[in-house]
């Protein structure tokens, strides 16, 4: 969800969220990695959709850096409508009688929670699902990342104050937790093609006193590559491409468009190449809409075949991973012995010891 930034900005200013570039990096290795795979490789395809999803029925911890009692009851309540609404529990460590939430700390050496959120990073953004403890996400010494002492969500300045739509931040945040990619990023969705990408024709870049890219003399509108190339974002076409481009990966599972989702932006109307765009929410970006309701049980079912169908893939996958020829783990299979084979084993086994 676009988050704040230090300097000034104004109210229709579009601070875009975005993980740290050391955080991007190796997200893009990794996917990288993947695409070197041997195909078909059975049950390989979808293997980081697979494992960025955590097992049905699992407790997933929760703690705080930083903030007070209050802030971390906001926010644990924000957040009840999603543990509600699917077969996983996400556990706050709330203490009888004070109320005090589970903390954690950048000098821990283990995991004290699986969902690790801080305030003091500049934006909001959260690592997607199982990623948020993996320790090849992130740069060892970096801020955010996948070990026990990184940050892996952040709601930046809720400390200070929260924005008048708090509740639709922590819900986008907390489905990116549990798994979700943005709707505008669907490749079932209108959103590529509805999005203004490029200038008007002959317009004169023109900027403001910070910056930020504003229609010239002749009323001709700057284009999103434009617009976010100045303040507050400062983004390169790399970076939106990233950010904003349809994820035509098998990293990610899409559903049907679902423009009343909580993981779908509400852009500014340069955005859009139209003033009803099919792009545009009709969510007010606050509630979970019925079809992230039926997405978070679609990927934590309840017990029953569903759950079974997950638990079996889950014993091909690992088997896939660790065969002892020719399995990703093993270094001599040309292509195995990474330590995202390694992650991914452990992440299977640690997942399967949860049924
Ligand atoms: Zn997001």
């Amino acid at each position: 969800m676009p988050g704040t930034a230090h300097a000034p900005v104004r109210t229709d200013d579009v601070i875009l969220e975005a993980l740290p570039d050391d955080v991007t990096a190796s997200l893009q290795v990794r996917s990288a990695w993947l695409k070197r795979l041997p195909r078909p490789q059975t049950g390989l395809e979808f293997l980081v959709a697979d494992l960025q999803r955590w097992t049905p029925g699992q407790t997933v911890r929760v703690a705080f850096l930083g903030g007070n009692t209050a802030l971390h009851k906001e926010i644990s309540d924000a957040v009840a409508p999603i543990g509600g609404a699917c077969n996983l529990k996400l556990d706050f460590g709330i203490t009888p009688g004070t109320g005090a939430h589970r903390t954690w700390s950048t000098s821990d050496t283990t995991h004290k929670a699986e969902i690790r959120v801080s305030f003091d990073q500049g934006g909001f953004f959260s690592l997607v699902g199982t990623d948020s403890v993996d320790v090849n996400i992130g740069s060892p010494a970096g801020p955010v990342g996948g070990r026990g002492n990184q940050r892996s969500l952040n709601l930046g300045g809720f400390t200070q104050g929260k924005p008048s739509n708090w509740q639709g931040v922590v819900r986008h945040e907390f489905l990116h937790a549990l798994g979700f990619h943005h709707e505008h990023q669907n490749m079932r969705g209108p959103c590529e093609s509805d999005f203004r990408w490029d200038d008007d024709a002959g317009y004169q870049p023109t900027t403001d006193a910070q910056g930020r890219f504003v229609p010239d003399a002749a009323g001709k509108r700057p284009g999103i590559y434009t617009y976010l190339a100045g303040f507050p974002n400062f983004w390169s076409k790399e970076r939106i491409d990233f950010n904003l481009r349809t994820q035509e990966s098998p990293d990610v599972v899409a559903g049907a468009f679902d423009a009343a989702s909580v993981m779908l932006y509400r852009f500014p109307a340069l955005f859009y190449k139209t003033g009803n765009s099919a792009c545009a929410p009709t969510g007010d970006g606050i509630e979970l809409s019925e079809n992230d309701i039926r997405g978070l049980k679609l990927l934590y079912p309840a017990v029953g075949p569903s759950m079974e169908a997950v638990v079996s893939r889950r014993r091909d996958l690992l088997h896939a991973v660790s065969a002892p020829a020719g399995g990703l783990e093993s270094a001599g299979a040309g292509h195995g012995g990474s330590s995202f084979a390694a992650q991914a084993a452990r992440m299977l086994r640690e997942s399967l010891s949860h049924v």
